[in-house]
């Protein structure tokens, strides 16, 4: 027989665990179903623990700017504080049972089991079965993608979680794929002394973003000493005494003593039963409307959604889900236009709403206002590790910015004014009227501004 609940919440990582524990505080029998740890992807093997890495890796390279702007200075780099760092204070060494006591508190049934829905508003969890009287969330998230390259399955190639629970570092790795993920990590380990060798089969890294983003991207990683393959892709790895081998479909190979896989994430709903919900189980991503719904009785959120990988975006859309599933007045609808997104390399990449070529292809009449954050006069202050630029995507026929990237050593905090310009349609003219604080970074984007 199966037990009566409100909601059962599939996966519980940042978007279902809100999700979940907001709706048992609101006085909703909430059951909440993971196998894995409470809190998903971002606090153990995602943000959290990559930023501390980042962190750790840009506190050497600002001391090897010492040198000629404030006397001299060496670092000796050492992984062992990072490792221990993130065992002590971002996993709590990989144990979840602080999220789950915290989840436990709010009121929520906690299942550590997969759950698969067997009918329009049922879920099996191991032997147990919940009727969901308001429905199902999925937030089931993504798995890494793994090509199917010869010779690569069964080698012990890393993804993302090897990488971030590493406790000594290889002394070189070839990282295949150079998106935000692949190019963050790869940093890191090139500022730890390690030998890094990256290959992206696109012309270019961070290939969703401007091209001047990922020209930056690469022109610093390569003064980091990285050494980059572009528009090539891996043919054939093999992996013999410790040492990996992949052949690059342009003839070459590359050698590495790890292989960092990280070409991306996927979702992985297959199995999910979403069949029972009318929803193909062979999609790539679960379509949802402005109140997050995907199917009568269903709602889904966060990465699975393919809306954005983000923990904000998780986050979002677990709000939009709450206010919908409790009925609540004036529940807010979803819109996508303002996405934030930050590459934290350094220099650090922002970027908000759409890119020039999306703007382009969308039919608008596109005016674009640029700025080099070297030539400002915070950035020729700031001198060592001044590399950026600020880049507007001006919608001419209604005078309002709909895109834009901030790049440079603050890059990510001075896409919050960019944010809220796209997100809030603020009229081109009424930035241009601003007063930006003298000598900022964020003073660029009135430069940038003059250009329009
Ligand atoms: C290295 C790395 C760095 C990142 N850095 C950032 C960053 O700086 N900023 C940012 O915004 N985002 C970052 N992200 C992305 C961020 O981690 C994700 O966007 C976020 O975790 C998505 O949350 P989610 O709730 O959708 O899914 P997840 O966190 O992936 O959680 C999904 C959960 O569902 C569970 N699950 C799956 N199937 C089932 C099932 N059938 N039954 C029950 N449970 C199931 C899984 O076990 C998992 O715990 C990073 C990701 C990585 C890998």
């Amino acid at each position: 027989m199966a037990e009566q609940v409100d909601v059962v919440v599939i996966g519980l990582g940042v978007g279902g665990e809100e999700t979940a524990g907001r709706l048992a505080e609101a006085g909703l029998n909430v059951v909440g179903l993971d196998p894995r740890l409470v809190g998903g992807e971002c606090p153990y093997w995602g943000c959290i623990p990559s930023k501390m890495m980042i962190r750790a890796a840009n506190l050497i390279a600002e001391t090897r700017r010492v040198d000629g702007m404030a006397g001299t200075a060496t670092v000796q780099p050492d992984w062992a504080p990072v490792a221990k760092r993130i065992r002590e204070e971002a996993t709590d060494s990989w144990n979840d049972q602080v999220a789950v006591d915290r989840l436990v508190k709010k009121g929520v049934t906690f299942l550590r089991e997969r759950g698969t829905i067997t009918g329009p508003r049922t879920v099996q969890a191991g032997d147990r079965e919940f009727e969901a009287s308001r429905g199902i969330v999925i937030a089931t998230g993504t798995v890494p993608v793994v090509p199917p390259i010869d010779g690569l399955a069964g080698t012990p190639y890393w993804t993302n979680h090897e990488a971030i629970e590493a406790d000594t570092l290889p002394a070189s790795i070839v990282v295949l794929g150079g998106g935000a993920i692949g190019l963050e990590l790869t940093q890191v380990f090139a500022r730890f002394g390690v030998d890094v060798t990256l290959v992206e089969g696109a012309g270019q890294v961070l290939s969703m973003e401007e091209p001047e983003s990922g020209q930056l991207a690469r022109e610093a990683l390569e003064r980091d000493g990285v050494t980059f393959h572009t528009g090539v892709h891996a043919k054939q790895v093999s992996h013999r005494g410790g040492t990996f081998t992949i052949t690059l479909d342009d003839g070459e190979t590359v050698t590495g003593e790890k292989l960092l896989v990280a070409t991306g994430r996927r979702v992985d709903v297959a199995a999910l039963g979403l069949d029972q919900v009318g929803i193909d189980p062979g999609v790539r991503r679960i379509e949802v409307d402005e109140h997050v719904r995907a199917a009568d009785g269903v709602w889904a959120l966060g990465d699975v959604t393919g809306v954005g990988n983000f923990t904000h975006n998780a986050m979002y859309q677990a709000n939009v889900a709450v206010f919908d599933i409790l009925g609540s007045e004036g529940a807010p609808e979803a819109s996508y236009h303002a996405m934030p997104r930050v590459t934290f390399t350094d220099p650090e990449i922002g970027a908000v709403g759409m890119t020039e070529k999306q703007a382009r292809e969308a039919g608008l009449d596109v005016k674009i206002g640029s700025a080099q954050i070297p030539v400002s006069s915070r950035g020729w202050i700031h001198k060592a590790g001044n590399e950026g630029f600020i880049k507007l995507v001006v919608d001419n026929e209604r005078g309002v910015l709909v895109g834009a990237t901030s790049a440079g050593p603050t890059g990510g905090e001075v896409l919050g004014a960019l944010a809220v310009a796209v997100h809030a349609a603020v009229p081109v003219y009424s930035l241009q009227q601003m007063i930006y604080a003298y000598p900022t970074f964020h003073r660029a984007i009135g430069d940038a501004l003059k250009q329009l």
